[in-house]
């Protein structure tokens, strides 16, 4: 799954809950779980751009 990959991309791991985009299995729905909001939530809080 495209969106799956590419959030390998920006850093994202695997979600534990099967039904998220970002599971292991690489995510049956092609929608966001609140899992993988939770994860892309967290890497939003980096430093990269108010360090800047
Ligand atoms: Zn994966």
């Amino acid at each position: 799954m495209v969106m799956h990959e590419l959030g390998h991309v920006i850093g994202a791991g695997h979600a534990e809950d099967s039904g998220q985009l970002m599971s292991a299995a690489g995510g049956l729905d092609t929608s966001f779980g609140d899992g993988d909001r939770y994860v892309f939530a967290r890497l939003g809080r980096g430093s990269c751009a108010s360090g800047l």
